[in-house]
This record gives structure tokens, sequence and C-alpha cells, in this order.
């Protein structure tokens, strides 16, 4: 079975669609680390399509904050006035597959996935010391994480633990079967480690075979969206710069 494994992907439907589109015909389900929605302007089109097309998702806190208004005072302007926009927009039937997404870690087949931490969706895994406590609570070899935006993760073997990146694309990753792994696949609709492209990772476990992608979409399109819907203008113009 070939996995596409998306996080992050919040709201923007012209990054999805770009993603889709690069990885047709290279996997059999859809795994998603949350977030789906907050921040873009598609939140609707985002979720009809999430209903029909993921297989395993967790909630992110961005996906909890938008349908319950919860923990907003954790949230900068920016975020919350994006929340509040999505919370008003979504329609009761995508509230309510949003309301009932996971809380993970949710097992899929042989790996895990969680949006923050093993332990916390609201939890950052950053450094090697967030790491290593987190590789504390995981449950498989591989498991998936988004939430930080930052496509890579970190290898645990033996005692040494060392961050990933991603300097070609696509990237290969050679699993080390002595090895675990927290991935994370970088957001679909929101990069922030400076490239604007949305990435994926492309997973087989069967055959341990494991990519790392990046592609260029309409981020014009998303842009013009965003403004054009109100939403607080940083939320366009940080998606040229991937920041
Ligand atoms: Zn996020």
């Amino acid at each position: 079975m070939r996995y596409l494994i998306l996080s992050d992907i919040h709201s923007n439907w012209e990054a999805l669609e770009g993603v889709l589109s690069a990885a047709k015909g290279q996997y059999d389900e859809i795994v998603c680390c949350g977030d789906f929605i907050g921040y873009g302007a598609d939140p609707n089109r985002v979720i009809d399509w999430a209903r029909e097309n993921v297989s395993v998702a967790v909630r992110g806190n961005h996906d909890k904050a938008c349908v319950e208004l919860a923990d907003l005072e954790w949230f900068n302007p920016v975020a919350r006035a994006a929340t509040i926009w999505t919370h008003h927009e979504l329609t009761p039937a995508n509230k309510d597959y949003v309301r009932n997404l996971a809380k993970g870690p949710a097992a899929v087949n042989g790996f895990e996935v969680v949006h923050g931490s093993p332990l916390n969706e609201d939890e950052y895994i950053v450094s090697t010391s967030e790491a290593a406590e987190a590789f504390g609570y995981v449950n498989t070899r591989v498991v998936f994480f988004g939430h930080t935006h930052l496509q890579g993760g970190f290898e645990l073997s033996g005692r040494k633990i060392w961050g990933l990146s991603t300097p070609s694309n696509p990237m290969l990753l050679d699993l080390n079967a002595d090895s675990a792994y927290l991935l994370n696949p970088g957001s679909v609709g929101q990069p922030r480690d400076e490239y604007p492209e949305a990435g994926y990772i492309l997973y087989d476990p069967e055959d341990q075979f494991l990519f790392y992608h990046r592609i260029a979409y309409d981020v014009v399109g998303a842009q013009e969206k965003i403004r054009k819907a109100g939403l607080p203008g940083l939320l366009a113009d940080r998606l040229a710069i991937g920041r």
C-alpha cells in the first residue's frame, strides 16, 4: 500500500490541488497529520475533499480551534481572525467532520500519525531534545507529524538523534531497519522554511520506500482569494516567501 502523507493544508485549495495533481497515480490512500483549515480562504472546499478522499486523519490545533472557538488566547491576532472567519464560513456538515476528527496518535499500517507530538497535539517538535522526548512515547518505528510546517524530521539510531533535512527534491530517505523516525511531510498550504513550494511525502511501508517532495503551485491564486475574503493580508503575503 502506498500512502500520500499530508499535513497543514490550512484551507489552501490551490496548494492541495497542486499536490494532488503532482502525486497522481503514485499512491493508494491519503493520510493527514491535521490542520486542514485555518489561515486560507477555502475551508469548505478542503473539507468537502477530505470527507471523500482522506483515509486516516488526526485533528490539528487549528481544526479544533475553528470548530470550538477554543484556545483562542494562544493564537496571535492574525491566526485568531482567520479562526473566527473560518468558524463562520464552515457548513454544518463540514463542522461535524472536523469536530469528529480523532485526536492523535492514530495507528495506520504499522506506522502512526500525530499533529504536534505523540503526547500533545499543541506541542512543537523542532529541536533534537524535543524529538528525544517525543521518541519516548512512540509505538511504531515510523511516526509522521506536522504542526511546525517544516519538512524533514528526526532519526533515532541507538542513542543518537539527528535532524533530517531535504536538500534535494524529490529526496529519497533511506530507512534504516535499526532506526526510529519522526517524519514531517512539510506543510501543503503554508510552508515556513523560506520556500513557498507545497510539501508532501510518498511512503510505502511494505517496500520501505519514502520520498519527500516539494512542488510549485498557484500561489497568486491562493493569495487573491485570501485578500478577497477579507482575511488579514499577511496571510496572503507569507505564502510567497514561505514564512
Ligand atoms: Zn498548522
